[in-house]
């Protein structure tokens, strides 16, 4: 399924849900609008729901051996975070290979294996020690980097959005719900460029964990169900040109497969 068929059928999907879009402090009703703009959903894992993506949170410089090659003391760095637009999703169904654009502007486009934690549950200020009751599931993903205009948007002191939050930036697996995957704390994550492995390393590497960044993060923004946070790469990144084929793995998840055209 390519992206647009994607969002149409996501449309049609969310037709007679509008009124459960839930919009904080605004009155729950049917709104006429003069065209429509599709929501992001992703398909939830052996239901007929699908999971509706209301932000995308990111996590910067979460495995030690990263940060160090992104140039930074992993020691010292408290976590930060930013955001993609949802429409960044690009879904990838399990078992498949989607096509990624090879995206404008960019020499210097890089891969990063991600786990993903999908919240069901919002909130402010969540205690460590219950903030794994927030996920609703897990997926894997790639935060998709264009990695030259970052640094250099980095250099200027600039926002390095041009270079992160981009059209198809966020490839995306099926949700797996909590129930049926447990918590992931540890396991390997991998990731194949041409069948040549790259990046590979363990979930328990992580820096901050998922429990730690959904409490750090609630601290800094209220959290609702809906939201989805990229964990953090491990070390390794690189670059792809078109026609490199990328598979990433997480003990315990299906593949998920790009080929960058
Ligand atoms: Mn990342």
């Amino acid at each position: 399924m390519d992206r647009r068929n994607f969002f149409q059928s996501s449309a049609l999907i969310t037709t007679g849900a509008l009124v459960g879009c839930a919009t904080p402090g605004i009155a729950q009703q049917q709104v006429k609008t003069p065209f429509s703009v599709p929501g992001t959903y992703i398909p939830i894992v052996g239901a007929e729901e699908q999971f509706p993506v209301r932000r995308i949170y990111c996590i910067g410089r979460n495995y030690a051996a990263h940060a160090r090659e992104m140039g930074s003391d992993p020691t010292r760095e408290p976590p930060f975070f930013f955001q993609k637009p949802t429409d960044a999703i690009q879904y990838v169904p399990p078992g498949t290979v989607a096509n990624h654009p090879y995206p404008t502007l960019t020499k210097n486009y890089h891969y990063e294996a991600e786990l993903v934690a999908a919240l069901g549950k919002g909130g402010r200020n969540i205690p460590l020690d219950k903030a794994l009751e927030h996920v609703y599931g897990y997926t894997l993903g790639l935060d998709m980097t264009r990695r030259d205009l970052q640094r250099a948007m980095g250099d200027q002191k600039k926002p390095w959005e041009i270079g992160k939050s981009f059209d198809n930036s966020a490839p995306i697996g099926a949700v797996h719900k909590v129930a049926q995957t447990g918590h992931f704390t540890k396991g390997a994550i991998w990731l194949k460029v041409n069948g040549q492995i790259k990046q590979n390393a363990n979930l328990n590497q992580m820096i901050w964990s998922v429990a730690e960044q959904i409490a750090k993060l609630s601290e800094a923004f209220e959290l609702f169900p809906g939201d989805i946070i990229y964990s953090g790469t491990p070390e390794n990144v690189g670059p792809v040109v078109p026609g490199d084929m990328i598979e990433m793995h997480i003990d315990g998840l299906p593949n998920l497969g790009v080929k960058i055209v």
